[in-house]
Parts: C-alpha cells; sequence; structure tokens
C-alpha cells in the first residue's frame, strides 16, 4: 500500500485539473458534442455535488450561525429600470480592443497594447480601445421592441438592494443585518479562458449587510477580517490567500473602499471574493428611480436614515476552481508509488464515506451493501466492490472522498470493520454501530495540514 512517510509533491497544473474534472464527472466542457461552447461549463454528478456542497457551507456559515442575516431568492430577470438605476446600464462596461488582422478581442486592461498581438503576432494591429456593456439582454414577450428589453442579472445583490423594504417590513430584522443570497449571473466578458475561472455564466454568493452610517467601517473591517478566518475554517492553504485593497483607479463607481480576497490558482493571483464599502449608493439610486422611500426606521432612536452597506461577494463557481486547486496533491509515496488526492474539507467532499467489501463471497459483499444503505440517511456515500483494495482506494483519493471503509471476514464474527482516513492514510478497527459517530468526529477534528 505505500506508506506517507516520505511525501513529495507536484506542482498543480490547470491541465491537470482539467483532465481530472473531465475523468471523473466533476466538469464537463458546455456542448461537448457539438464541438463545446466557450465561457461555459457543465457540472457532473461528482461536481454537481462539490458545487452544492460548497454553497450550503458558505449558506450555513453566512445566514444560520449569524444572529442577523437573512436569506433571499431573488428573480435572474428584473424589471430594466433596476440596471439604469443600479448604474450598470451606463458603466457596466468593459475597455475592448480588436486585432485588425485576425479579429480576435481582448479586454484593452489585460494586455500589452504596444506588444503583437497574442493570438497571431502582428504589430500596431490593435483597434482604439471601446467601451462593450457586458450585460446580456433579451426581449420580455414575443414583440422585439425597445421597451420589453429586459437583462440577465450581472450580478445578484441588486436583487437583495429591490428587496430591502420587503424584508424589513416583513421580518422584524433590526439594523445592523444583512440579507444573503446565492445565484446565477450572466456577463459577456470578452476573454474567457482559464477553465471555471471567469465564465459567462456563473454562480454568486453574495451577502449585503445594512448599518448605520457611521458604523461602516467598523463592520467593514469585520467582514474583512470574518471572511478571510472562513476561509481558514475551509482547510484553504493560509500561503495561498492575500488581501488586494483597490486603488482608487480600481474602485467601482458605487465603492468608498474595497479589498479583494485573492488566491493563488494555478495561473497566478487572482480575485475569489470582494469585500465592498458600497455606502448608500444603491438604496439612494433606487429611491430615486422607484420613488419609493427606503428609508430605514430606527424605532430605539427614532431616526430615519438610508443606511449604509458592507458587501461580500464570493464567486461559487470560481470557489469551485479555489478548492480544487488547493487540495489537489500528488504524492510521492515510499517505494516511488504516486497517488493523485483531492485534500477536501470532509464537508465539501461529494462522496464522504465509501464502503468497499474484501471478498464479495460468504455474505461479505451483503454486509457491506448493508453498512452503505444504512450511512445513506447521514452522508453521501458510494459501494465499490470492483478491483484490487489498493486501486479502489486510489479511486476514492482521487474524487477526495475523506473515509473509506473495509468490510471482510472478521466483521462477521465481531461486527468490526476498518475505516481508513484518506490524508493520513492510518487505519483504526471499529465496531459497525459507531462508524457515524467516527466520522461525525473526524470532520470536526479535520485540520489541514499547513
Ligand atoms: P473581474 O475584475 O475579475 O472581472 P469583478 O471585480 O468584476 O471581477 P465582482 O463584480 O466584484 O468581480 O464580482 C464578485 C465575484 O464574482 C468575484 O470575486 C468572482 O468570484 C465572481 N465573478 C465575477 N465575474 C465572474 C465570472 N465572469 N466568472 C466567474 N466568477 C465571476
Amino acid at each position: 500500500m505505500g506508506s506517507k512517510k516520505e511525501v513529495k509533491t507536484k506542482e498543480v497544473t490547470m491541465e491537470k485539473l482539467v483532465s481530472l474534472c473531465k475523468r471523473r464527472g466533476i466538469v464537463y466542457q458546455s456542448s461537448e458534442i457539438y464541438g463545446g461552447m466557450a465561457g461555459a461549463w457543465d457540472y457532473g454528478p461528482l461536481g454537481v455535488k462539490l458545487k452544492n456542497n460548497i454553497r450550503d457551507y458558505w449558506w450555513k456559515e453566512m445566514t444560520q450561525l449569524q444572529d442577523n442575516i437573512v436569506g433571499l431568492d431573488a428573480s435572474i430577470m428584473m424589471h430594466p429600470k433596476v440596471w439604469e438605476a443600479s448604474g450598470h446600464v451606463d458603466s457596466f462596461t468593459d475597455p475592448m480592443v480588436d486585432c485588425k488582422e485576425c479579429k480576435a478581442r481582448f479586454r484593452s486592461d489585460h494586455i500589452d497594447l504596444a506588444a503583437a498581438c497574442p493570438t497571431c503576432g502582428a504589430k500596431d494591429s490593435f483597434t482604439e480601445p471601446r467601451q462593450f456593456n457586458m450585460m446580456f439582454s433579451t426581449h420580455l414577450g414575443p414583440v422585439a421592441e425597445s421597451g420589453s428589453i429586459v437583462y440577465l442579472r450581472p450580478e445578484t445583490a441588486q436583487g437583495i438592494f429591490a428587496n430591502f423594504k420587503n424584508v424589513v417590513q416583513t421580518s422584524r430584522v433590526k439594523i445592523p443585518f444583512g440579507i444573503a443570497q446565492v445565484g446565477k449571473a450572466f456577463r459577456n466578458e470578452i476573454t474567457t479562458k482559464n477553465f471555471i475561472f471567469r465564465t459567462v455564466e456563473f454562480e454568486q454568493m453574495e451577502m449585503q449587510f445594512f448599518v448605520k452610517p457611521g458604523d461602516d467601517e467598523k463592520w467593514f473591517a469585520y467582514w474583512k477580517d470574518s471572511r478571510i478566518k472562513y476561509y481558514g475554517r475551509l482547510g484553504i492553504r493560509k500561503e495561498k490567500l492575500k488581501f488586494h485593497q483597490h486603488g482608487s483607479d480600481e474602485l467601482a463607481h458605487y465603492a468608498k473602499d474595497a479589498f479583494d480576497i485573492e488566491y493563488e490558482f494555478p495561473m497566478g493571483w487572482q480575485e475569489l471574493e470582494g469585500i465592498h464599502s458600497r455606502t448608500d449608493f444603491d438604496l439612494s439610486r433606487h429611491a430615486e428611480f422607484s420613488g419609493k422611500d427606503l428609508t430605514y426606521l430606527d424605532d430605539q432612536t427614532h431616526e430615519r436614515y438610508l443606511p449604509y452597506v458592507i458587501e461580500t461577494s464570493a464567486g461559487l463557481t470560481r470557489t469551485v476552481l479555489m478548492v480544487l486547486s488547493d487540495a489537489y496533491e500528488e504524492e510521492e509515496l515510499e517505494g516511488g508509488d504516486v497517488r493523485t488526492v483531492l485534500h477536501f474539507h470532509p464537508e465539501l467532499a461529494p462522496i464522504t464515506v465509501a464502503v468497499l467489501p474484501l471478498v464479495k463471497k460468504d455474505g461479505i459483499k451483503e454486509i457491506a451493501e448493508g453498512i452503505e444503505k444504512n450511512l445513506r440517511e447521514d452522508f453521501s456515500t458510494f459501494y465499490d466492490q470492483s478491483g484490487a483494495i489498493g486501486r479502489r482506494y486510489r479511486r476514492m483519493d482521487e474524487v477526495g472522498t475523506p473515509y473509506c471503509v473495509t468490510v471482510d471476514y472478521d466483521t462477521k464474527e465481531d461486527n468490526t470493520v476498518t475505516i481508513r482516513f484518506r490524508d493520513s492514510m492510518e487505519q483504526e478497527r471499529i465496531p459497525i454501530e459507531k462508524l457515524a459517530e467516527r466520522i461525525r468526529k473526524a470532520n470536526k477534528e479535520f485540520r489541514r495540514e499547513q
């Protein structure tokens, strides 16, 4: 089996991640049978579980474990005035240039305009930069006329601002409080590359925290600290995370201050999540464009004011890529054997426990099947009886399954099984009835070797 004393790790590359994701049903190229579609990806049987687990972990952290954050699920298509009020119709643009020779299109802030075209190598071939609005639009109803234009939301945040009054009036929240939402967003990105990092259709996990003006700096510091600690709890390596403060030239039109949490992806340091101090920009604009009073009345002090907002905005699909990059390891074990392992936090792993009978005959298979069925109620399980046990362990390591349970002749005698831990590769013999408890304990104790 190879022990884990001597471990050498090889660098993770995007090619390795893409290939593993395809091979193991985590992420497929969209519309692959038709030659694929740029900037869109599909989540396979294990990928959808990973993505949902990340979403559920965030949701629990940001709503259930908080005193004062409630949830929302707003529609993707909203009244077109929402996007005028938010500033997206006028300013949600990226500067774009085309190569006159090969017609390739680039974001002008992503390339060196004095250099040759990265696609065809032509010199002095770029057009002047033009502003390109990134919102997708379509028409509502059967007639395509200018009055029927609707947009696919480019962020989930505006659904929260548009519902601010509803939530205040119906859910007894008191400032400071937050509204959290997870959902799809769409951006007509000029360049989509790097797998699921930047796509035209993606998912965001956003939380808008409403505070009294003047308290915003304190809460901004609080959420900055809280969000980086969250990644620590997820077991993400500290040295791969850093803050980047936006300079005055980077700040979005609504922002007073902004920090990105960056992660060192295989292609380099890139934004994972933004923490933004948005002042009362959004609520004041929606009040102006809708004609509705969106002020908040403090029933203790009888003050009426427009709250300030601190936003935490993370990409869900981008977090999937981050979690995969961070978890991936190729370990060279003693004896030269190499195992590929995904060191997922156990609560994120698509499969929590695999049950593997060592032999199929003499009733062992039936016992193993029974154990697997019993564990289903509490955990995501997998049953595998084919191939040598070493190969079965490797298959589970490669998709990040934290626990494997083997069933053998001794199980028949004394109702015990062996539980094997993914990261340490250590094994323990325990009674069948203690399995669920042992798994829960190990989940709680999970610490990534940093
Ligand atoms: P960028 O500058 O990289 O285009 P941004 O600063 O516009 O991103 P935000 O508007 O702050 O990004 O969006 C918040 C989060 O949503 C980002 O941190 C990222 O995780 C995610 N996100 C934004 N655009 C995309 C995309 N095209 N594909 C996947 N995730 C995205």
